[in-house]
């Protein structure tokens, strides 16, 4: 039988195989949830779409798996050896009812061929035989991927090497020395063993009387074995001791697998006439040990646990074949094949036992393991699964408010924009309307507003100048008042209440906390006209004329004829005539068209002034008398009329020269005052209006500006809240995503161990 290819022990191998392979995936996978979970915790923007308790859970798995990762790796198949040592060996063998008691003790110092036994499977001479148990340690033999055989001691790393059986021979007699009890690896290179090769752990255990130490070695060496062996002698019966070790081991293991090797089978062909009657005997104590004091198989199980064999035989043969030498000695002895046979039945059995009990015993447990712990990851990415759907349909339920808002936001703001500009334009037109109006009846109350002006008039230049600058000033200083009182407070009022209406429609375009601070920030500054009359630059020009100036002199008269405008040019071009001129080429040029014009009217105006008086003279002279024809009238009146109106020329000269006093100049410079401010102020008009009306559309257009730019803010809030609402979403489906693909795993990983526990768990021995 070759163990490497058809040995039952592949089952074992096998398993361990794929239930690592599986830990490994598991581990693996475990691991990626592990940080998957984690990243989802720590991500702020998840909103606890993982949580800790979760995060610590899936750890504390990942830590669980990788533990028993690592007890699998090492999960080995372990069969412990039992057998009594030379000293207690006593025959008490009942053939036939004759009481055949052996010496003692059998041929030297015979044991059971425990060593023999162990080394017959392991098919080479690995322990010492044929001198009794050198040590009273446990030894335990297992397999090593180096070439040469060593051995460590308990509590130590020191490899001893031993290549030799011999050697380690010596090596374990110069152990002797440590405690009772305490373990001996050796380690037997795998490439020269090929059961060692399959995980295989022998455990041999002192031959000497154990009692006092029996549960502490059980417990320490032997529970986690897979199979037992008693290797008795058929040559003898079963001791007590040997028993007890049985009694301990199935007190702390339910049914353990025990096999009954009755060694030195050899040695019963020397009286063939008993053998039957032998077997009989030993197979009826043995089974009614395993079956009725232990318990641990029924009877009819229990033959199939009981071998008669040869171990010494066995070796030989095997190693003789291995060698190549031909078949000699013990394995021409009678019966040979059929005790060798019977040895192949038992390690065959044996195997199958212990890799299926191994399997079972060794990754049953671990299997579970998985299983709750992939149920839990399975829970954790079910939840997480949940939660992040469920936060997915939240978020975009969130973004399509906001983009609606957003769209509406942009589409009000339109339509508001259209509005107000229409508003504002009708505002602006009446405040020019306005502003118009009342700046005609300001100009229309001038020459009230220079009357009331008080100051002390010294008709000297420099005193002048300074009477008209603060004349000027009290002037713009009462129309700016007037205008304020009249115009200003309406058009703020109404320009305030247009800016609140402008605040109430925005409002709604913006976000509440926004909304509350609004009135706070718009308007920044309270709003005022200024008109900026300016009046000083306006009549910079204005030149007083307040020479005296006889009502009836050449002046007054051009002036009253032909009025102030024409009278002034007229004048300024006699002024100049008479510079360019000699008073006789004045009088030669006496007929151009100009000079006739204002002799003409001058003297339609003294005729009419003369004939007004004579009319005077002579209606008061008709009645007081007869009225005399007119010439004779004139005869005796014309030079009285004449000298009567030169009498009131000069005295009416008179009168308006002494009455021509400062009162009189500063009416004068009033008069002139009002009339050049009347039509410079008119000139300004439409200029102040069209001011005024900009400064209210610009406070106006400002205020909604401002307003826009709240809610382009708003806007641009609302685009990056749904640009973190996406980045959100995506994130949400990725973590979907992932748990989902995570649980899938999990399901994937579930079957496999299904699979396994089909395969190796259920419905095994
Ligand atoms: P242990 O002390 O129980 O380990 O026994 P050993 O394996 O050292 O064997 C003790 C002696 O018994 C050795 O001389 C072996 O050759 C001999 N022996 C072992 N097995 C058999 C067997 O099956 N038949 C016979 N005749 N002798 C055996």
């Amino acid at each position: 039988m070759d163990p490497g290819d058809s040995s039952p022990l592949m089952h074992f191998v096998v398993a361990k195989r794929t239930i690592n392979g599986i830990f490994d995936q598991l581990l693996d996978y475990v691991k990626e949830g592990s940080e998957f979970v984690e990243e989802t915790w720590h991500c702020a923007d998840l909103e606890q779409v993982a949580v800790e308790e979760q995060c610590l859970e899936i750890k504390t798995c990942a830590r669980k798996l990788a533990t028993i990762r690592d007890v699998l790796a090492r999960r080995q198949m372990k069969v412990a050896f039992f057998g009594r040592s030379p000293a207690n060996v006593v025959s008490n063998m009942f053939v036939k009812g004759v009481k055949r008691t052996l010496p003692v003790p059998l041929a030297g110092r015979t044991s059971n061929g425990k060593s023999t036994v162990i080394n017959a499977m392991l098919r080479d001479r690995v322990l010492p035989s044929g001198i009794g148990h050198t040590t009273n340690c446990f030894l335990r033999v297992e397999g090593t991927d180096a070439d040469e055989a060593f051995l460590t001691t308990e509590g130590s790393d020191d490899r001893k090497s031993v290549k030799t059986v011999n050697q380690l021979a010596h090596a374990l007699h110069m152990e002797r020395n440590l405690d009772s009890g305490c373990l001996v690896k050796v380690f037997w290179p795998k490439s020269k063993c090929a059961l060692l090769r399959d995980d295989l752990v022998i455990m041999d255990s002192p031959g000497t009387d154990v009692t006092s130490y029996l549960d502490s070695w059980i417990d320490k060496f032997c529970l986690d074995a897979d199979v037992f062996v008693l290797v008795g002698n058929a040559e003898s019966t079963l001791m007590n001791t040997e028993k007890l070790f049985f009694h301990k081991v199935s007190e702390r293991i339910s049914k353990p697998n025990i096999f009954i090797l009755l060694n030195r089978w050899d040695a019963s062909v020397w009286e063939p006439e008993y053998i039957d009657e032998v077997r009989k005997q030993h197979m009826e104590r043995c089974v009614s040990f395993l079956a009725e004091e232990l318990r641990v198989v029924s009877q009819a199980e229990a033959p199939g646990r009981i071998f008669f064999v040869s171990a010494k035989e066995v070796l030989s043969s095997r190693i003789d074949s291995a060698h190549g030498v031909p078949e000699t000695g013990g394995a021409l002895a009678e019966g040979f094949h059929e005790r060798l046979r019977e040895f192949q039945r038992f390690e065959r059995t044996f195997e199958e036992f212990i890799s299926h009990s191994a399997v079972k015993t060794k990754f049953e447990q671990h299997t579970l393991r998985a299983w709750q712990i992939t149920e839990s990851v399975k829970s954790i990415m079910d939840a997480i699964n949940i939660g992040s759907a469920e936060k997915k349909i939240c978020s975009l339920e969130n973004r399509e408010d906001q983009k609606d808002r957003l769209e509406f936001v942009r589409g009000q703001l339109n339509c508001l924009t259209d509005n107000m500009n229409e508003k504002i334009k009708v505002i602006t037109e009446e405040v020019a309307a306005k502003v118009t109006m009342d700046m005609a009846e300001q100009i229309h109350s001038l020459s009230a507003l220079v009357d009331e002006f008080n100051a002390d008039f010294i008709p000297t230049p420099h005193a002048l100048t300074l009477y008209k600058t603060q004349l000027m000033k009290h002037v713009e200083e009462r129309i700016s008042k007037s205008l304020t009182f009249r115009c200003s407070t309406g058009i703020v009022g109404s320009v305030q209440s247009f800016q609140k209406y402008m605040i109430e429609s925005v409002q709604p375009l913006l976000p509440p906390a926004v909304q509350e601070q609004l009135h706070v920030h718009l308007p920044s500054r309270k709003f005022d006209l200024t008109y900026d009359l300016n009046l000083a630059t306006l009549c910079n020009d204005f030149k007083e004329n307040i020479d005296f100036q006889f009502s009836l002199g050449w002046s007054s008269l051009v002036t009253r004829f032909i009025g102030p405008r024409n009278a002034k040019r007229a004048l300024t071009s006699i002024n100049q005539e008479f510079q360019n001129t000699s008073p006789t080429a004045f009088q030669a040029q006496n007929g151009s068209s100009l000079q006739n014009h204002l002799v003409f009217s001058m003297a339609t105006g003294v005729l009419s002034l003369t004939s007004r008086a004579s009319m005077t003279v002579l209606v008061i002279g008709g009645v007081r008398s007869h009225p005399p024809p007119v010439w004779q009238v004139w005869r005796s009146m014309g030079w009285r009329i004449v000298a009567l109106s030169a009498t009131l020329y000069g005295l009416l000269y008179l009168y308006e020269k002494l009455t021509w006093t400062n009162a009189s100049r500063e009416k004068a410079l009033k008069q002139q005052f009002v009339e050049v401010a009347t039509q410079r102020l008119r000139g300004i008009i439409p200029f102040t209006s069209g001011n005024c009306s900009q400064q209210v559309h610009q406070e106006l257009a400002t205020t909604f500006a401002r307003l826009c730019q709240r809610v382009d803010l708003s806007e641009v809030e609302l685009e990056g809240h749904i640009r973190l609402l996406s980045g959100r979403i995506q994130k949400l489906e990725n973590v979907q995503r992932r748990s989902k693909s995570l649980r899938h795993r999990a399901t994937d990983l579930e079957s496999q161990l299904g699979a396994f526990s089909a395969q190796y768990l259920q419905n095994q021995r």
